[in-house]
């Protein structure tokens, strides 16, 4: 693992980052501890502990039972996980889920409303703070224990300014994101597209906490991809980098959202998945015999099964990382996902047991990668 980021400019802030990073890799450690592992002296770790201590940022935690010598105590420091909370918003094509966590992760309460495509941005965004402000009475969450809110949704975003751009499968147009929720929640916002959310948790509270190079596989109503090297996101020059779904599967082919055409989105989302389907068995004239049917839906899946495959495979030989951690809709489905590894293996039949990784992330499941959003704006790019 390394630990990067010694600026000469602003040196102890970054002390202090590669300290919140240690204690979020490893745990609970002694202040000893901490100085042998990031190469500080005891005296500026002791110091750094006691300012993030009176912020509350960190707490001590009793003693270790070691060190009997002289009957001196080891007492350990971790992150403290009440220091504050955070609003996470996660947009989604069908749902919009939003959890209130702690710095560690914790769900302390949510709720979800529908996404309404047809909804004017601003009115829906107005919901979403109404769900919001409820959910701080109702859980008696005052204002200013909330460090912020991180609002997570498909395509491409200025995180800058507070915009998405254009999140594809629900709105086209350009919405200030930030300036809406601002005025209603009176709260920092960031907004960031969810899939790299999502890598930023997998790189602070999952396998990223071990493994520097990774790939992650999105696939669902969208299809995407994330990729970490060294332990930072790659984002690209346009901040384009990972858009699989938008690789050139078939030339000339179907007319993708993003204006171009014959990206393999276009053939592989769970939309295009479905309207295959339904072409496909009225071909046969809605054939009523139920074995001839599923033996229809399921060539039309392997189909894409092995498309994806394909075009992954060519994508990991590019990249060559560690691990491939497998995330979305379509992979939480067992069958779906031995059987993509199955098609994988046909093109690269050298590929080891466990190089691909079913991610074992509780965000999964809460869409809570927002707070791995407001973790990296608060603790470690200072
Ligand atoms: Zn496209």
């Amino acid at each position: 693992m390394k630990y990067q980021g010694i600026n000469l400019e602003n040196v102890k802030l970054s002390n202090r980052s590669s300290i919140l990073l240690l204690l979020n890799n490893h745990g609970a450690m002694s202040r000893k501890d901490i100085a042998k592992t990031v190469g500080l002296t005891a005296a500026s770790v002791t110091q750094i502990c006691s300012e993030l201590m009176e912020e509350g940022v960190i707490v001590e935690l009793g003693e270790a039972a070691e060190e009997k010598r002289a009957g001196r105590k080891k007492i350990l420091v971790d992150i403290n996980p009440e220091y504050r909370n955070v609003l996470c918003i996660a947009v989604e094509s069908d749902t919009t889920y939003i959890a209130v966590t702690d710095m560690k992760g914790r769900v302390l309460c949510n709720d979800t409303l529908a996404t309404d495509k047809n909804a004017d941005p601003g009115r829906f965004f107005k919901k979403v703070t109404d769900v919001c402000l409820r959910l701080f009475k109702r859980h008696h969450i005052p204002g200013d224990k909330v460090l912020g809110a991180a609002v997570t949704l498909p395509g491409n975003v200025d995180r800058k300014k507070g915009v998405s751009l254009n999140t594809y499968s629900i709105w086209t147009e350009e919405i200030p994101v930030a300036d809406l929720l601002q005025k209603e929640l009176k709260l920092k916002v960031v907004v960031e597209n969810n899939l790299k959310a999502y890598a930023q948790s997998e790189i602070y509270f999952g396998l990223g906490r071990t493994v520097n190079d990774l790939f992650l596989l999105k696939w669902g109503p969208g299809v995407g991809a994330s990729i970490i090297i060294d332990g930072k996101i790659y984002q690209g020059s346009h901040k384009m980098a990972g858009e699989i779904g938008h690789i050139t599967a078939v030339q000339d082919g179907r007319s993708c959202n993003c204006g171009r055409k014959g990206c393999l989105e276009t053939y592989v989302s769970t939309r295009a998945l479905e309207e295959d389907v339904k072409t496909a068995l009225e071909k046969e004239n809605g054939t009523k015999d139920p074995a001839k049917k599923d033996a229809i839906i399921r060539s039309v899946i392997d189909r894409k099964i092995d498309m994806l495959a394909y075009h992954l495979k060519n994508s990991i030989t590019v990249l060559d990382p560690r691990n491939v951690v497998l995330i979305g809709y379509m992979f939480e489905k067992q069958d779906y996902m031995e059987r993509f590894i199955a098609a994988y293996r046909k093109y690269d039949p050298l590929v080891g047991d466990d190089f691909f990784v079913k991610s074992d992330l509780a965000v999964n499941n809460d869409h809570t990668e927002g707070l791995a959003v407001f973790f990296n704006e608060t603790f470690l790019a200072m």
